[in-house]
């Protein structure tokens, strides 16, 4: 077998050298590699061997089902047995193996969908009903040969790299606790959920690699480059060389922007830039303070609902936010209303998916639709507010309506906390997210109802240029310095300067070097982002003047096409330092 190198999209950054753990269905994972002769004897071992644990496991089912249900339904899992004694069937899955030179897993696959075709081909529905039987039985079959997944993640002893067809933003999130070291999937883009939470959690990551899964096999070893968006599977001795120096050099570099997190985020003209961390769960707030951050610019507070299995009351909401404002010891709290929806379903959203999610009940939609459970966040962060300093927005505004609905609902929610007795912050600041289109051309009209603004430019790409976030597809197209972004990006800035509201930005963009003079140029002095990227922000914003950076955002304000903003913002971060910045010029 020899070394694959798999081109896929950078989403967070580290190198990792680890062996493969593949997770996903089945079918998604099966590899599809060719084998060797000598592995063919081997390989029919296996398939054996799963065939009779397949046989052992309906054995036990019938027998279940006999004792439970009677002998009459336990007969269903004669067709079951039946297949797995026929011997046309198995003779014609071992050819596979020996002719084709296939894996047990992958002979297994065509074999039985053969199958599932032939049945299909009969039109009724008795053979419609033995087509999925045999899906049925292929699923034990590989399920046998590939091991039983999350049971396996959970009792990782050793560090393993998670390959995956795709993960959910919440499968995501609960890597945390095993021993995964890093992540890559055949689908994603590099603002997608999935990708947030791997920054947010720390797991280097490739996305959208494609062809990954069908290449990688269970115990492989793998070096996932999460700098420059390359997986290498079963890498030479020279290539894990390269890969060791490579890591050893960014781990030094790392190191040495850390040494900045006691110093001022400061231009070298004196202007003084906010830089805020983004969290998706309360201790993410030791991260932001480590690395310097002035205080959470954007709490995604969904990952509540993400990860337990029924959603929470007000008593969850508080202690969440208490946790959060305790180890802020003083410094903003911006807490975000759920935003669920688009690709952060829950466990009911789920079963009942929508057509087009993104364009769906998600974000404040959602929460005004489930007034019940938006009554309990809201009421739980009145409560919050009145031991730190709190401000709450709210996502994916569209309309006026929405955000005067929930601010009246905010407005009752304190009159009845004032009856009670219980205190909160009377003039906690209550602010939008600009993130759709519409209110970024309705700026000016929502500054007037709003105490502040925070640009999320991850929705806003994607509805202004018609691009998915987490399609790797279209990931291409995915343009944050696209003339019509930086142009929204802009009257946004200016709508809330002329209202005198504050104004932040919170998208992936913030924490993106490249971006980061255009942004103040154009007049942002809040930046919002993943925690870990607070120091090498810091670094542009210590080597730059304020001139240099609006000198650069009125040349780039006159540019009509990505590729002019693009190759302008490489080449004044290229002149900054190439040595420090080298890794976010490359093209
Ligand atoms: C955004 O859309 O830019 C944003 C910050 O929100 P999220 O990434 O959670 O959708
Ligand atoms: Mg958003």
């Amino acid at each position: 077998m020899h070394m694959e190198r798999i081109k896929g999209i950078a989403v967070s950054p580290g190198i990792i050298v680890g062996r493969a753990f593949l997770v996903g269905t089945a079918e998604q994972v099966v590899p599809h590699r060719t084998i060797s002769e000598s592995e063919v004897p081997g390989q029919l071992e296996r398939l054996a061997k799963a065939l009779a644990g397949a046989g052992a496991e309906i054995a036990e089912l019938r027998e279940r089902t006999r004792v439970e249900l009677g002998e009459e339904p336990a007969k269903i899992f004669e067709f079951h047995a039946g297949l797995l004694r026929d011997r046309a069937l198995v003779t014609a899955t071992e050819r596979r193996v020996r002719d084709t030179r296939v894996t047990a897993e992958q002979a297994v696959a065509d074999q039985f969908r053969v199958l599932v075709d032939q049945f299909n081909r009969m039109g009724n529905e008795v053979f419609e009903q033995k087509a999925n039987d045999v899906v049925d039985l292929e699923r034990r079959v590989l399920g046998v040969l590939m091991g039983k997944q999350e049971s396996r993640l959970a009792q990782l002893t050793e560090e393993a790299v998670v390959i995956a067809h795709e993960l959910t933003p919440s499968q995501a999130a609960s890597l945390v606790r095993t021993k995964v070291v890093a992540v890559a999937t055949d689908l994603g883009g590099r603002t997608g959920h999935t990708s947030i939470v791997a920054r947010a959690v720390g797991l280097p990551a490739v996305v959208g690699c494609q062809r990954l899964c069908g290449s990688v096999e269970d115990g492989d070893e793998v070096i996932v480059d999460g700098n420059e968006g390359i997986v290498i599977v079963r890498p030479d001795a020279r290539t894990l060389e390269e890969y060791r120096r490579k890591h050893e050099r960014a781990r030094r570099s790392r190191e040495a922007l850390r040494e900045l997190s006691g110093l001022e985020a400061v231009t070298k003209d004196g202007v003084r830039v906010q830089l805020m961390g983004n969290i998706e769960f309360p201790h993410e707030v030791e991260a932001v303070l480590a690395n310097g951050g002035d205080g959470v610019g954007l709490y995604r507070t969904e990952f509540l609902w993400l990860t337990s299995e029924r959603p929470p009351d007000e008593e969850d909401h508080f202690r969440a936010y208490m946790r959060a404002i305790d180890l802020l010891k003083g410094r903003p709290l911006t807490i975000r209303t759920c935003d669920l929806g688009a690709d952060k379903y829950t466990q009911e959203q789920m079963a009942d998916p929508e057509r087009n999610p993104f364009l769906g009940l998600r974000s404040i939609r959602h929460s005004l639709a489930h007034p019940a459970e938006f009554k309990m966040q809201l009421r739980a962060i009145l409560r919050a507010s009145a031991h730190g300093p709190v401000k709450t927005m709210f996502p994916l505004v569209s309309n006026l309506m929405e955000l005067r609905q929930a601010k009246l609902m905010l407005a009752d929610l304190g009159e009845e906390l004032e009856d009670e007795g219980v205190p909160y912050d009377r003039s906690m600041p209550v602010g939008v997210m600009i993130e759709v289109p519409s209110a970024a051309l309705m700026s000016r009209v929502f500054a007037a109802e709003s105490s502040f603004f925070s640009i999320g430019t991850n929705d806003l790409v994607q509805y202004t240029l018609a691009v998915d976030r987490g399609n790797e597809r279209v990931a291409h197209l995915y343009q944050s310095g696209h003339p019509a972004v930086v142009y929204l990006v802009k009257s946004v800035v200016r709508a809330a300067r002329s209202a005198q509201i504050d104004c932040s930005l919170c998208g992936e963009m913030a924490g993106e070097p490249l971006f980061s003079m255009l942004l103040l140029g154009m007049g942002l002095r809040t930046l919002s982002m993943v925690p870990d990227q607070i120091p090498v922000i810091k670094r542009v914003i210590r080597s730059v003047t304020m001139d240099q950076c609006e000198r650069l955002a009125r040349r780039v304000g006159s540019f009509d096409s990505e590729r002019q903003v693009e190759t302008a913002l490489r080449d004044e971060l290229r002149k900054l330092d190439p040595d420090v910045f080298g890794q976010w010029v490359a093209e």
